[in-house]
C-alpha cells in the first residue's frame, strides 16, 4: 500500500547498525517432541519448518504432533504426577522452579536472540521484556510452592493432575512461563503445546529442564499446529486446560471442555481503548500510545489499538503522534536500534494487509510514514487511521498488527461509552493528570487491566486477564495460582 502524501518531517538522524550476534545460538537441523525427559521422534515422522520471518530463511524442521504423540506425552505426565512429582514436598518443587528461573537469567542472551530469530520481534523487546518476565514468573511462583497453606488459609488444596497448556506466537517463551510456573508450583505435571510459528524457545527451555534434572515427564512439550492442540484438548487424560490465543479457538476449546467438565482458563483477544484527556502530559501520552500499539508489531493481546483522544487536543495530538511514528525504525529485529520488527508470519501479514485495505475501503483516512521495507521477510509499516467511525471494521475487530485507529470524545462519559463498546474486555489505558479522573474511569471501564499514565506494564504478582470475549481466569499473583489447584478434604498431597 502506498504511503500517504506529505509525511511529517523526520529528524534525519541515522544510526550505525548495531546487530546482536547470533553466535550464542545453536539451532539444530530438526527437533522432536520433548516427552518424558527426552527428545523423541514424532510417531508419524511428519515435520514442518519454522522460518525466520525477517529473512524467510529456514531455521529448523519441527516435529508435527499427532494424537499418538499427545497420548505419549499425557501418559508420561500422568506417570510423573502419580510418581515422584506428586509425592514431592512443595519446598523441593520450589527448588526446581528457582533453578529454571536462574537458568533463564544465565542464558537470557541466547534465549532472547532465538526468540527474535524465530518470531521477528525486536531484540530489545526479547531482551528487556520477554526474558526478564519469564524468569520473574518462575521466581515468583517458586516462592509459593511451599506456602500453599498460607496462600489459601483454612483450605486443603491439591493439584488437578495433568495440565494441558496451549500458547500463541506473540510472546512464545513468556506465555509458556506464565503457564508452566503456577502449574508446577501447585504440583501439577504439564503437556505444553507451543505455537507452530515459534516453537524454538520452548524447545530450548526443554534443554534447561534436562540441565536442572527436572524429573522426566513433569513437563512435556509436543509441537504442532491446530490439530495437535485439538488432540491435546480432547485427550481424556487431561485434568485441567489453559489456553492463550484467539477468541474463536478459545470458544471451540470451551465447548469441548464443557462437555468433559474440566477446569479451563482462557486468555483471548482484545481491542483496548487508550484514552487521552486534554489535561494529560501530552508528550508522555504520545510515547505511551506509540508503545501501546507498535511494540511487538502490535502482536499484543492487550495492545492499545483504539486511541480515544479528547476533541480539544485531537488535532495537536494526532500531529505529534504522526511525527513520532515517522521516527520509528523498522528493520532487522536483531538490530538494537530497531523499534518495529518483522510480522510473525506470511499469514498474519496477509490478515493485517486485508484489514487495512478494508479500513481504507470503508472510508477511514490512512497514514503510514515513508519507510523502506526490506526486500525479504514479512513487514508492515506502522499505521494510523483517523476519521474512524465506531462502525468501521478496523475499530471493532482485533487486527493484531501495527495499526492504530483514532477517535475523539468530548466528555469522560462519552470516552467510557466508546471504550466499552466492544465485545472484548482485556485492557485499557488512561492519560490524565487528575487522580480522581483515573479512579472514576478505572471503575467504569470494563477491562481486566487498566493502566494509568503508562501502558503494557507487567508484574508476576499482578493478575492479568480479561472478561467478555477476552476470556476468563487470571495469570499472575495468587489469582494465577488458584486455577491450578482444587480444594480437597483431608490429606496434604501437593501442599507444603
Ligand atoms: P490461535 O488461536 O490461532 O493459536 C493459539 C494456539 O492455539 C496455537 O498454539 C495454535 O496452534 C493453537 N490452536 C489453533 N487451533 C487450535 C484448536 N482447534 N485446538 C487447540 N489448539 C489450537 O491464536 P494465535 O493467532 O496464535 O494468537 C493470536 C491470538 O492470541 C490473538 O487473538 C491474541 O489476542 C491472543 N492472545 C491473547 C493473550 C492474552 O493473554 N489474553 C496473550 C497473547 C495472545
Amino acid at each position: 500500500m502506498a504511503p500517504t502524501d506529505n509525511p511529517p518531517e523526520t529528524f534525519g538522524i541515522d544510526y550505525a547498525p548495531a546487530p546482536e550476534s547470533t553466535a550464542v545460538v545453536d539451532i539444530a537441523d530438526s527437533y522432536g517432541h520433548f516427552i518424558n525427559g527426552d527428545f523423541v521422534e514424532p510417531s508419524s515422522g511428519a515435520t514442518f519448518p519454522t522460518v525466520n520471518p525477517a529473512t524467510e530463511t529456514h531455521l529448523a524442521d519441527i516435529a508435527d504432533g499427532s494424537a499418538e504423540d499427545v497420548d505419549r506425552a499425557v501418559t508420561a505426565a500422568r506417570a510423573a504426577f502419580e510418581g515422584p512429582w506428586g509425592q514431592m514436598p512443595g519446598s523441593e518443587r520450589g527448588k526446581y522452579l528457582f533453578r529454571i528461573a536462574r537458568q533463564l537469567q544465565e542464558r537470557s542472551r541466547e534465549f532472547a536472540v532465538l526468540e527474535t530469530m524465530d518470531g521477528g520481534k525486536p531484540i530489545t523487546e526479547s531482551r528487556d521484556l520477554d526474558l526478564p518476565m519469564s524468569a520473574a514468573w518462575f521466581f515468583y511462583y517458586a516462592g509459593w510452592a511451599d506456602k500453599l497453606e498460607y496462600a489459601f488459609p483454612n483450605r486443603t488444596m491439591a493439584p488437578h493432575g495433568v495440565a494441558g497448556q496451549i500458547v500463541p506466537w506473540n510472546f512464545p517463551l513468556m506465555m509458556a512461563a506464565w503457564k508452566l510456573a503456577p502449574a508446577l508450583a501447585a504440583g501439577n505435571t504439564v503437556v505444553l503445546k507451543p505455537a507452530e510459528t515459534t516453537p524454538l524457545t520452548a524447545l530450548l527451555l526443554a534443554d534447561v529442564l534436562q540441565d536442572i534434572d527436572l524429573p522426566p515427564g513433569v513437563v512435556n512439550i509436543v509441537t504442532g499446529a491446530g490439530a495437535t492442540g485439538a488432540a491435546l484438548v480432547s485427550h481424556p487424560g487431561i485434568d485441567k486446560l489453559a489456553f492463550t490465543g484467539s477468541t474463536d479457538v478459545g470458544k471451540a476449546i470451551q465447548r469441548i471442555a464443557s462437555t468433559r467438565r474440566i477446569p479451563l482458563t482462557l486468555e483471548l483477544g482484545g481491542k483496548a481503548a487508550h484514552i487521552v484527556f486534554e489535561d494529560s502530559a501530552v508528550d508522555q501520552a504520545v510515547e505511551g500510545v506509540v508503545t501501546g500499539i507498535y511494540s511487538n508489531q502490535g502482536h499484543v493481546c492487550c495492545a492499545g489499538s483504539r486511541l480515544l483522544v479528547e476533541e480539544s487536543i485531537a488535532d495537536q495530538f494526532v500531529e505529534r503522534l504522526r511525527r513520532r511514528v515517522s521516527t520509528l525504525r523498522l528493520g532487522d529485529p536483531l538490530d538494537k536500534n530497531t523499534d518495529v520488527g518483522a510480522i510473525n508470519s506470511a499469514d498474519q501479514l496477509q490478515r493485517i494487509t486485508d484489514m487495512v485495505a478494508t479500513g481504507v475501503s470503508e472510508g477511514a483516512d490512512l497514514f503510514q510514514p515513508e519507510v523502506d521495507l526490506p526486500d525479504k521477510g514479512y513487514w508492515f509499516p506502522p499505521t494510523v487511521f483517523t476519521g474512524v467511525q465506531q462502525s468501521h471494521t478496523v475499530a471493532r475487530e482485533e487486527i493484531f498488527g501495527p495499526v492504530l485507529t483514532v477517535q475523539t470524545f468530548r466528555t469522560a462519559e462519552e470516552a467510557v461509552e466508546k471504550a466499552n463498546n466492544t465485545p472484548y474486555g482485556l485492557s485499557a489505558g488512561i492519560w490524565t493528570e487528575k487522580g480522581s479522573k483515573i479512579l472514576w474511569m478505572a471503575e467504569k471501564l470494563r477491562a481486566g487491566v487498566v493502566w494509568a499514565n503508562t501502558y503494557n506494564r507487567f508484574d508476576p504478582a499482578s493478575p492479568f486477564g480479561g472478561y467478555k470475549e477476552s476470556g476468563f481466569g487470571r495469570e499472575g499473583g495468587l489469582h494465577g495460582l488458584s486455577p491450578y489447584l482444587r480444594e480437597r478434604t483431608g490429606g496434604t498431597r501437593g501442599g507444603a
